[in-house]
């Protein structure tokens, strides 16, 4: 029998690898990356263009295309043709709002875990496959376009995106073939194009209205190192929004049977924007059918994007105070996305940092992509010029006694960040300890989101409080959290990594930071409460056990007194009248601390002549 021998060596020369940095945008997504030996970052063509429209079309025996060809499928067949995945992207079918659902194709809920899906014939996608199918062809096509192997890639997502997302993100990266180095935020990748060309010092503002987000973030930039001092956002902010405003117009001027559908709408949409945006004082016209001619000028187009442009600037206010910035602390203003060709955000952010430069000289399409690419360098090892910092958005904490917030990572805390803090047990010999873990900015944690709990147990029985138990969070740069607690007496010890099978929506970690400042006042109040309630509980326990304990050494009028005066505290606890309750407390303590002292001093006594305390009795 002959032997088949083959020869792997002879078979393909080996080709050197590349490593890419990708900006999956919502509506157009870009790989790039430094060559060998450079500092600057380019774009890789894809099928001869740089922007690849991050659409995906499955025919009829679901073979899917990507791009251009996948865009104008979009006319054709819309119900087989995917746009916008990002916005689905490590969301739950309830994180969805009616307007999400408007987008041509349709989804459904997972039967299983409640998360979205797209259902294209009889076949039912998920966002991650969908978003692979994008990466696939920006790896394949970039293979081709440099003649190297494309296995490792730096993916940008919005500032705002929550670890389910991010999560996501790095599943379809996987599901593409490749290996995800690292999730950075596209202000912070934008800031790092820009930050490698000029070697300012100073704060700057990012400002990224792309397709279908919103980011602005501020940075500070200082011998090379990036620093984002504060970021804000909406994922359901952009100019498919503002081609939304120029469908409903149009749908408004006429009869519904006049007016073509909404996918059709939408591409003519588009069109008038990006010609008006070029040509503010032509006019778009364009005959939809023999009855209908769709029209718009400029002055329609602006009053039309004013309020989606108004929730921008309210997101670069809340920006600025976070970060404890003015306007006149800022040096430059980067544009970022496509829609910042809309003439009036120049014009209004020129208005709003009039002492500040206003930078769209590298194109606001490739930008983002451009520095995911410095990254990838950097994380290849290429460079050392670059050092990157990140913030977390929302304050990260866990439960304490009467269901307080104990913030342990507060927002805008420089990433990655590790926090230790030492706890105890309320009550002896606890065993177990629940750790519950939160995420928001109010004061109590049933108002803010929880990420996760578990069980410390086998803690050796000991006095409450005797116990040391370290809560140690760890939060690493693609915002994943590990939280470990560990008893020190004992070593024993039990950890948990954080990732939320659903995440938040944009909209909601704003709503959440806003409910922090608009509640301040009222948590502070409900805090003291509970931490009077706490007290309470405690100083109850304490002193019932210690007159317990101690009744031989204590007079009739003394046991009485502090039974009523206990009795008081307990009747008040859960009345919700602080100052009532806490006249109480101190009521009791103020009885109890003059025989609590002298029976101390007898306790001291005997200890000294060699006798314990419980042999007293
Ligand atoms: P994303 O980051 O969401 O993928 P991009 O940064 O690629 O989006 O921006 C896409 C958006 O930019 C689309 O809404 C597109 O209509 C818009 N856009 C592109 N060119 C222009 C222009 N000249 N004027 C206004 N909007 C534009
Ligand atoms: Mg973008």
């Amino acid at each position: 029998m002959a032997k088949i021998s083959i020869n792997i060596a002879s078979g393909s020369i080996e080709k050197s690898a590349v490593v890419v940095g990708i900006d999956l945008g919502t509506t157009n997504s870009l790989v790039a990356y430094v060559p060998k030996g450079q500092k600057q970052a380019q774009i890789i063509p894809v099928r001869g263009n740089g922007i690849v429209p991050s659409v995906v079309h499955y025919n009829e025996h679901e073979v899917p295309a990507v791009g251009a060809y996948a865009k104008a499928q979009l006319l054709l067949s819309p119900e087989r043709t995917v746009y916008s995945i990002k916005r689905l992207l490590g969301k739950s079918y309830s994180d969805l709002t009616q307007e999400n659902l408007d987008l041509g194709y349709r989804i459904v809920p997972d039967t299983l875990d409640n998360k979205v899906n797209v259902q294209i014939g009889s076949h039912v996608y998920n966002p991650i496959e969908i978003s692979a199918e994008i990466l696939k062809e920006l790896k394949t096509q970039a293979e081709l376009a440099l003649n190297a192997r494309v296995e490792q890639a730096v993916i940008t997502v919005p500032a705002y995106f929550n670890e389910s997302q991010r999560q996501a993100t790095r599943d379809a990266g996987k599901l593409a073939g490749l290996e995800v180095l690292r999730i950075i935020n596209e202000p912070t990748a934008a800031s790092l194009a820009y930050g490698i060309q000029s070697q300012a010092i100073g704060n700057i503002v990012v400002y990224d209205l792309g397709g279908g987000t919103f980011d602005v973030s501020i940075l500070h930039i200082e011998d090379g190192v990036f620093e984002v001092l504060a970021t804000h956002g909406d994922t359901l902010l952009g100019g498919d929004d503002i081609d939304r405003e120029i469908v409903n117009y149009w749908r408004k001027q006429a009869a519904p049977t006049e007016i073509g559908d909404f996918a059709d709408l939408r591409h003519w949409a588009e069109k008038a924007k990006i010609a008006l945006s070029e040509n503010s004082r032509g006019k778009f016209t364009h005959a939809l059918n023999s009855e209908k001619q769709l029209e718009l000028d400029f002055d329609i187009l602006a009053q039309l994007a004013e309020p989606i442009l108004q929730k921008t600037w309210n997101s670069v206010k809340k920006a600025l105070s976070d970060a404890g910035l003015t306007p006149d602390q800022i040096q430059e203003v980067v544009l970022v996305g496509g829609s910042t060709r809309f003439p009036r955000i120049a014009e209004k952010l020129t208005q709003e940092f009039p002492s500040s430069r206003i930078n769209n000289q590298i194109n606001p399409d490739e930008v983002v992509a451009l520095g995911a690419a410095i990254e990838a360098d950097v994380l290849d090892g290429n460079r050392s010029d670059v050092l990157l910092l990140d913030v977390t958005p929302l304050s990260l904490g866990i439960e304490t006694a009467g269901g307080l917030m104990d913030v342990l990572i507060p927002r805008n805390s420089k990433i990655p960040v590790r926090v230790g803090r030492e706890y105890s047990t309320s009550v002896d010999a606890q065993i177990n300890l629940m750790v519950s873990v939160y995420q928001g900015e109010r004061e109590l944690v049933e108002e803010n989101r929880k990420l996760g709990s578990f069980v410390l147990g086998g803690i050796p029985a000991m006095p409450a409080g005797m116990p040391k138990i370290e809560i140690q969070f760890a939060l690493n740069a693609d915002g994943m959290l590990k939280v470990q607690a560990k008893e020190l007496r004992s070593g024993v010890s039990q950890s948990v990594e954080i990732q939320p099978s659903y995440g938040l929506t944009d909209a909601e970690v704003e709503a959440m930071l806003l409910s922090g400042f608009t509640h301040a006042q009222s948590d502070v109040t409900l805090r003291l409460l509970r931490e009077s309630q706490n007290e309470a509980h405690q100083i109850i326990y304490t002193t019932e056990r210690f007159i317990n304990k101690n009744s031989n050494l204590l007079s009739a009028e003394e046991l009485e007194g502090t039974k009523q005066r206990i009795e008081a505290v307990r009747g008040l606890i859960e009345q919700d009248d602080r100052q009532l309750l806490q006249t109480a407390i101190d009521k009791l303590n103020d009885f109890s601390r003059p025989f609590a002292e002298r029976v101390m001093d007898i306790a001291v006594s005997m200890a000294l002549k060699g006798n314990r305390i419980d042999e007293l009795k």
